[in-house]
Parts: structure tokens; sequence; C-alpha cells
């Protein structure tokens, strides 16, 4: 149990300079990333004015005064200004701010669950073919129907005749989804769904993922000629699954020994680096050759991941929100020491709440110390990591 003790004066003016010099970083940060924003702001006007649709309208206008708007306390003796609101756009998948924000808190919310699994923990990624405009929307539902009928094999409530999937031990999984793109939106095969995915087994026999002895037409990769990747047994059957859940044919161990060839899947021991791919963007404002992003590209990505997850999680990685006890404790602390910080300040004069634009206020940084409880908070979880 975590215990508070009021510290004297000194230490609140050291509080408050720290904080003040995180706050400063996160609203230039900020700032730099919605000044990215513009090319999805005029994106969405455009959509907006050929659909007619309210709904677009707003999102333009919330996208464009992302990050914009700031309200702060200002306590003027002192030179404090106290953040108490942003306007924030919740454009998860093409805000390059919120987006930012979203990434932390998953890293926060997850990394300490994957590094307790470290032992069972494997990156798998699960490829469709590449489709066209039209079929982008169908196949990125399909694919969430799909996974959940490949968790339901892997976890053994779906049993299959003479195949022993017991034996993987499957633990949990944290899938994500990621559309990347061609430069030509008019390709027919111009966007490529797939998923990432943190994946446990607690294997008896570790080689049936490790010992990659089997070569098939994905061993060769376009971007890297000369490299062979040789898989598994046990990412063969993968291969074969997917595709067998895709074309709807039932998983029998009869179909799965003539399926020759399967679509393709990988999986490997997971890497640090591998997190990065977990919890990553779900779509880039650039396509696989660092071009920007088309108004074609915006309009079918928009279409088809209106209300689509991005990250699902699955058996032993499924925790509802805030149910981290220990996060929770430091939260209470942080919270009594930012009121303590107040009570500080407010002991001196009344504070003037102030509403002010982001680069106005950064100008002000300069002059005042600008504070968040936000920021107060990542310094008190820094204690746990
Ligand atoms: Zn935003």
């Amino acid at each position: 149990v975590l215990k508070f003790r009021p510290p004297p004066k000194k230490t609140f003016e050291k509080v408050i300079d720290d904080i003040a010099q995180s706050t400063r970083k996160h609203l230039r940060d900020g700032h730099d990333r919605v000044s990215n924003n513009k090319m999805i702001v005029r994106y969405y006007k455009r959509y907006a004015k050929e659909q007619k649709d309210p709904v677009l309208i707003n999102k333009a206008h919330n996208v464009q005064n992302c990050f914009k708007y700031i309200t702060s306390d200002t306590y003027e003796m002192q030179k404090v200004k106290n953040v108490t609101k942003c306007t924030l756009c919740h454009d998860y998948k093409f805000c390059a701010n919120c987006l930012k924000m979203i990434q932390d808190a998953r890293i926060n919310k997850y990394m300490p669950m994957l590094r307790d699994k470290q032992k069972y923990l494997y990156h798998m990624t699960i490829t469709n073919p590449n489709c066209s405009e039209e079929m982008l929307k169908r196949d990125v539902a399909k694919m969430s129907e799909c996974f959940t009928h490949l968790i339901e094999i892997l976890s053994c409530k779906t049993k299959i005749k003479d195949v022993d999937f017991k034996q993987y031990n499957f633990l949990g999984c944290i899938r994500s989804l990621e559309v990347t793109y061609k430069s030509n939106p008019k390709h027919s095969e111009c966007y490529h769904p797939h998923y990432h995915c943190a994946i446990c087994f607690d294997l008896d026999d570790e080689s049936v993922i490790d010992n990659k002895h089997i070569k098939n037409v994905y061993s060769r990769d376009k971007k890297n000629p000369d490299k062979i990747t040789l898989f598994s047994d046990f990412e063969v059957l993968i291969q074969k699954l997917w595709y067998l859940i895709w074309h709807g044919i039932s998983v029998t161990k009869k179909n799965i020994e003539s399926q020759k060839l399967g679509y393709s899947c990988k999986v490997d021991r997971f890497k640090n680096k591998d997190a990065v791919e977990i919890f990553k963007y779900m779509t880039k404002v650039t396509d696989e050759k660092d071009r920007m992003m088309k108004y074609e590209h915006f309009k079918a990505l928009y279409t088809a991941l209106y209300r689509k997850k991005q990250i699902q999680a699955y058996k032993c990685f499924y925790k509802p929100a805030d149910g981290d006890v220990s996060k929770n404790d430091i939260k209470a602390v942080a919270d009594e020491v930012y009121q303590q910080i107040l009570d500080y300040l407010n002991e001196i004069e009344r504070p003037k709440q102030q509403v002010d634009l982001i680069s106005d206020l950064l100008e002000d940084a300069r002059q005042y110390k600008i504070i968040s409880r936000r920021k107060l908070l990542k310094r008190h979880l820094k204690v746990l990591e």
C-alpha cells in the first residue's frame, strides 16, 4: 500500500518544474502532429461535400480543431497555467495526434501483460490475398469473423475430429488489424489487409513451431528475392486453416490434408520490436512506397474501417478496463499530490479560467509554467516501470 506524506513547499516547486517541462514537450509534440492533419481535413471536407453527410462535416471540423484549444486555470501572480481541458477529435484512424495518444495508452495497458507471458509469446501474421477497393469493406469484416472461428479451433471450443489442437495449449492472443495499400487506387489488388498477433502457446514440445523445414510459394519475398523463408508444420497448418475458414470449407482432417496450399501466415518467437507492429496504426497516411495517401485511398479506408476495432484481445489478454489495482493505487496517489499542488497555488491567489490557442499557449510557455494532471500521473507511473 502506498502511503503519502505532505512534502515541504520546496518539493512542490520542484514537482511543478518537472511537470511543466514534460507538459511543454507534450504540447509541442501534439502541435507538430496535428499540423500533419491538414491533408486529412481536406479529404474529409471533400468527402463531406460529395456525400452531403453531416457526420463527415463534423469529422472534418473535429480533426481540424484537434489539440487546437486548450483550457487552463491561470495563476497570474505565480505564472502557472494548469491545463484542465483540450479539444481532441478522437479520430483514431487518421488523426496523427489521437493515434499517438491511443498507442501510448495501449502500450501502457498491454506491455506488462506481454512481459508477463514472454515465455509463451509468438508473433503471428495472418494474410489474405490483396483486394480491390470494392472488396475491402467486405474482406475486413469477413476477416474478423474468420479470426473468431480460428480462435475457437485453437482454444478447442470447436473440436476437429482426429486433429489435436490441445497439444498447442493456446493461452490467449491480441490481434491487431492493419491495412496497407499500393499507390494506384484502381489497382485490382490495391489493398492488403492483414493481422499482426501476439499469441501465446504453452508448448510441451517447442520444436513444433521452432523447427522450420517446409518450403512453399510463400518462402520467397518479392522485396527480398535472395531470402528463403522456411515454415514449421504448425505454420503450414495455420496457413491451411485460414484458407479453409476463409472459403467456408469445413475444417476436417481430410480437408486439411488434401488442401495443397493455404494463405500466407507466419509464426515466430516474439521479439521486442514486434510490439511496435501490434500497437501501431491501423493504416498509414503513406502507401507502400512512402507516397502520400490519395483521396481515393482515404475514401476506401474510411468506409472499410468505419467502426472497426483495431485491437481485440482474447483469453489471457482479455481484461476489463481499469482492472489494474496497483495502477489505480498510483492514480489515487497522483490525484492526491495534484490536489495538494492546486491547494498550494490556490493559497496565494484564485486562478482565472482561460481558453488559449495551442500556438499562443506555446508562446506563453516562455513566461508561464504549464502543468497538467496527466503529466503528473505519468511521472508517478514511471515509478512502476
Ligand atoms: Zn485528433
